[in-house]
């Protein structure tokens, strides 16, 4: 059994583990960067370990600095939380290596689902239905142009190993094909060290809705039904609700059933996320995410799982604690992602938190690992906190939502705090009737970059 885990990463994830080792009686490990000396996840673990200087590179993605971490202080078990080195396959090796647990899935699936020509092929043999496009990899811009005139533009070209919105390119025409083509390959070779590229059909006025899944690691998976995440600021996530507005019942079921039986009979270990585009009726599978999401509380919440216990329980060789005949939908949740930002452009504001004070309630959950005084270095990602709410209906959450953004203060710093206050003032997101575009035509409309 796990008796001490140590946590791969900062901020509210950090603490998001930290808290549910604790409830399940296991000792935490923090590890931290000389920056994050004073950091909260520092503060709530059980020990801490500090890892190295404040570049990410250097401390939260240095392996032997994290293996050494697990030697000094006898933590058996890595949680990566997301982002870091949640998907990195090397890794997840070298942690096995060392015989330590990986709290996850396995190296395999990660390298499988990394590559996302290679994740298109295997969702599509496992009777996925994937968005048409190119026939895995393009080799230039000679085919880019032929499979431009098949399937009709707009097309998008991805790198294979593209992520967080990097290597995406839409061609409009056979005249932006060229360089389009050439950028995301070029992004592709700098971001990821990989140039290949494929190209789907750009689809016009998707949703992103993605199916959590969770997989026992010995062929038994469940779905935990949908997220809808279409409100996106470049192909980033801000605003995450379920259920989906716009799916109903026997379509959640189906395409819910079809994504539980694929990661089931490759015998998927843990919580998963498949990643769809949806318009008029149709799923079309864009990519398959193998770790914890930062979205995953609203599904937590409308379900009344503790997801993180749940990886936990499996690593360790545990049955999963719930089947599919469990998992029934109680209500609604949204949740906003606060970042350290100032509008209208988005520019990282990290700075001293001079006031802080989180909401509360029935139905309201903040995941942050903010206190009054807490200096947010600029090293890192900009997302300072997650506020969730839950209600019995969509009505009720939003009317939540409202109310608990009302009750917080992230004074001393600029946050995105106005967007989501401004936003529910939108009759769209009253109704839920937005797509993958709705949120930049509204920026573009309401917060022109001065
Ligand atoms: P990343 O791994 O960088 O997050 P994804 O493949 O998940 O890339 O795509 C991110 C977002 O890009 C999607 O949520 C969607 O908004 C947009 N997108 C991706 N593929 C398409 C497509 N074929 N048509 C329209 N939009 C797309």
């Amino acid at each position: 059994m796990i008796e001490k885990i140590l946590v791969g990463n900062r901020g509210e994830i950090a603490l998001r583990v930290i808290r549910a080792a604790r409830e399940m009686g296991i000792q935490s490990v923090a590890v931290h960067s000389t920056a994050d000396a004073d950091a909260m996840h520092v503060r709530m673990a059980d020990e801490s370990v500090c890892i190295g200087p404040a570049p990410g590179t250097q401390s939260y993605l240095s392996i032997p600095a994290i293996i050494a971490a697990c030697e000094i202080t006898g933590a058996q078990a890595i949680h990566p939380g997301y982002g870091f080195l949640s998907e990195n396959a090397n890794f997840v090796q070298i942690v096995e290596d060392h015989g330590l647990t990986f709290i996850g899935p396995t190296a395999e699936h990660i390298r499988v689902m990394g590559d996302k020509i290679t994740a298109k092929d295997t969702m599509k043999s496992l009777g996925v239905p994937v968005v048409p496009g190119s026939d895995g990899g393009v080799p230039d811009v000679e085919a880019a142009l032929k499979i431009g005139e098949e399937f009709g533009y707009p097309v998008i070209i991805k790198a294979t190993a593209g992520g967080g919105g990097k290597g995406m390119k839409v061609a409009n025409n056979a005249d932006e094909m060229k360089s389009a083509f050439q950028t995301a390959r070029a992004e592709g070779k700098s971001n990821f060290g990989n140039d290949e590229v494929y190209i789907e059909k750009y689809l016009q006025k998707p949703r992103h809705i993605e199916i959590q899944v969770f997989g026992d690691g010995k062929g038994k998976a469940v779905h935990l039904g949908e997220r809808d995440c279409s409100l996106q600021r470049r192909h980033q996530k801000v605003f995450e609700e379920a259920p989906g507005p716009a799916i109903s019942p026997e379509e959640r079921a189906r395409i819910g059933q079809t994504c539980a039986e694929a990661v089931a009979r490759i015998n998927y270990i843990g919580a998963g996320t498949i990643e769809f585009l949806y318009e008029d009726g149709e799923f079309y599978f864009i990519e398959m995410n193998t770790r914890l999401q930062v979205e995953h509380p609203v599904t937590e919440a409308i379900f009344g799982v503790d997801l993180v216990r749940e990886q936990i329980r499996v690593a360790e060789g545990l049955p999963m604690s719930f089947s599919q005949d469990d998992l029934e939908i109680n209500g609604h949740a949204i949740e906003v992602r606060i970042n350290a930002e100032r509008l209208p452009n988005f520019a990282p504001c990290p700075g001293k938190i001079t006031q802080y004070h989180a909401p509360g309630g029935l139905g309201v959950r903040m995941d942050s690992a903010l206190y009054d005084g807490y200096s947010i270095p600029p090293y890192y990602d900009s997302l300072i906190g997650k506020l969730i709410v839950h209600g019995r209906d969509r009505p009720e959450a939003l009317a939540r939502l409202h109310r608990a953004l009302g009750e917080l203060i992230v004074d001393g710093i600029d946050t995105t705090i106005p967007l989501f206050d401004a936003l529910l003032a939108e009759p769209d997101i009253q109704s839920g009737d937005y797509s993958i575009h709705w949120l930049e035509r509204w920026l573009d409309a309401n917060m022109a970059e001065s």
